[in-house]
């Protein structure tokens, strides 16, 4: 049965970009006799609040969404994310790195050309090289690191990778253009990345909706359930929401929040309409 899932992160009120996210996920799966459920994507502590946890769960009710219970917030979960990590790491698939920002930039600049990746200039690869007993030194003397996957040993092993998405087709996967991502940091001890495609995989999901935004993203994820052993869900990447001018809808727009609309006398039917999934 299909099962979709609509995952913000509280760094916010819900505006209508989200609104018009969380109606494409209720619908793909109300349209088949599906399951959808709400995950709260809350790994950076710095930025998420539980108040918006609450806030966002009360916008989602208000639009008419009903979804299954219990709601997981990935703060509760990271032994989760912590076992993938030493699946990994047993692999010999993880490094650590130490390079801070200013590091990765000189590197960079003194190799005289910068490739970029989707999440900007790809890191060099330098940590990949070092010393197992460096390494265990300097991980033993409290230095600060991320752990990162070495994708290229990764691609080895598991070859050729495709995934669907239903605007896209048959997709090739080439995580090779985000380079070694990093999967984890000493104090979070998870990324998106790894996150979303171990939730998705443990809540059974089975098509992944998201904004086309993340398109380029699911590249690492496909990677990431072939080294995890994951299955691997359906994609449908959808076009984001933008405003008559061609804006996207962002935190900026506090006038489009759901709550703003809610206490300006909007009606769940017309936000609906607002966010381009018609009444009802
Ligand atoms: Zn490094």
């Amino acid at each position: 049965m299909m099962l979709t899932r609509f995952a913000p992160s509280p760094t916010g009120e819900l505006h209508l970009g989200h609104a018009h996210s969380a109606l494409f996920a209720y619908k793909a799966a109300e349209q088949v006799g599906g399951r959808f459920i709400v995950r709260i994507e809350d790994i950076d502590q710095g930025r998420c609040r539980p108040e918006f946890t609450q806030s966002i769960l009360t916008d989602l009710a208000w639009l008419g969404l009903v979804w299954e219970s219990p709601v997981r917030c990935q703060s509760e979960h990271f032994n989760d994310y912590r076992a993938a990590l030493a699946l990994l790491e047993g692999e010999g698939l993880l490094y650590p790195c130490f390079c801070t920002r200013k590091d990765i930039a000189e590197q960079t600049a003194r190799s005289g050309h910068a490739p970029h990746g989707p999440d900007g200039v790809l890191y060099p690869g330098s940590c990949r090289a070092l010393p197992m007993a460096e390494r265990m030194a300097r991980v033993a003397a409290g230095e600060a690191y991320a752990l990162r996957l070495d994708t290229a040993e990764a691609l080895r092993r598991v070859g050729l990778l495709r995934w669907h998405d239903r605007r896209a087709g048959m997709v090739e996967a080439r995580p090779e253009m985000f380079g070694d991502v990093v999967l984890a940091r000493k104090d979070t001890p998870t990324s998106y990345h790894l996150a979303v495609t171990v939730d998705d995989a443990l809540q059974g999901v089975t098509l992944v909706t998201r904004g086309e935004d993340l398109f380029a993203a699911t590249h690492v994820h496909r990677l990431l359930q072939a080294i995890l052993d994951l299955p691997v869900p359906d994609y449908a990447h959808h076009r984001l929401l933008t405003d008559a001018s061609g804006r996207r809808y962002a935190k900026r727009d506090r006038s489009l929040t759901l709550r703003a609309l809610r206490e300006a006398g909007r009606s769940p039917d017309e936000v609906r309409a607002m966010a381009g999934a018609g009444p009802g």
